[in-house]
């Protein structure tokens, strides 16, 4: 029975009887683990705190042939993203981004190095980004895409033609933007403004280094954050507690 090692942040964790955790990772090599860190509990763990919520390491964990839990051996803490912990609306933003990579099914295991990636770069991002949200919404395009579900945002999604006029339609479930023509073959589509449709463009398309270089009104951010929201929650078919706390605190 192997021990298998990989880089890991943790994505989730939650007590197991008095002394134990399962603490759910999120690796470069298998995607989503989930393994017991026994004793952790114990005043005087070996594991300490490195097993904390967004922390990145190198895990060892014992694998136990066709299970879905297995056993942490070990955690070598590289990076416990303190400068997120110590900001209130920055760790509700990251329990928000690590929630969505938990929530969402993935494609193919070919998809997981790029993920792990993404996640490890938006926590290091989230740590000094000016528009916190605005970097949540890069995160949702860039992960929806690796996910295999990039909405279609240069053409209509039903006849493929260029866009015209100043509004367009976003559906969820046809999966990107309307034209005026097509915007009548699902009733639930909601319009966004051109310049929302651009701006997500450029999130899809930009790395996060680039986040400082965009302007995003009040229309942006609120279109943005309607129709992701929705895509996503067509897509994971749940609903995010993360999400709804950052919604009531309206930050
Ligand atoms: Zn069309």
């Amino acid at each position: 029975m192997p021990t298998q090692k990989t880089q890991a942040i943790v994505i989730r964790s939650h007590p197991l009887g008095e002394m134990h955790k399962i603490i759910r990772f999120y690796t470069v090599e298998f995607g989503k683990v989930s393994a017991v860190a026994h004793g952790i509990r114990r005043p005087k763990s070996r594991f300490g705190g490195s097993l904390e919520l967004f922390n990145c390491g190198n895990l060892a964990f014992f694998e136990y042939p066709n299970k879905d839990l297995h056993r942490v051996d070990d955690f070598e803490l590289v990076n416990d993203f303190d400068a997120v912990k110590a900001d209130f609306d920055r760790t509700a933003y990251g329990c928000y981004l690590v929630e969505l990579v938990d929530a969402t099914e993935l494609a193919g295991q070919l998809a997981d190095q790029s993920v792990f990636h993404l996640l490890q770069y938006a926590l290091e991002t989230l740590a000094q980004v000016e528009d916190i949200p605005l970097l949540a919404r890069a995160f949702e395009i860039q992960f929806l895409g690796l996910a295999g579900y990039a909405p279609q945002l240069s053409r209509c999604v039903t006849c493929a033609e260029n866009f015209h006029g100043r509004m367009v339609h976003f559906s969820p479930r046809l999966g990107g933007l309307l034209c005026a023509d097509c915007e009548g073959q699902d009733a639930t589509a909601r319009s966004i403004s051109r310049g929302s449709c651009e701006l997500m463009k450029q999130l899809q398309k930009f790395d996060f280094s680039y986040l400082p270089r965009f302007r995003a009104s009040n229309l942006n951010h609120r279109e943005l954050k309607f129709v992701l929201s929705n895509f996503i929650s067509y897509h994971t078919e749940r609903t995010l507690k993360s999400r709804e706390f950052i919604d009531n605190l309206n930050v």
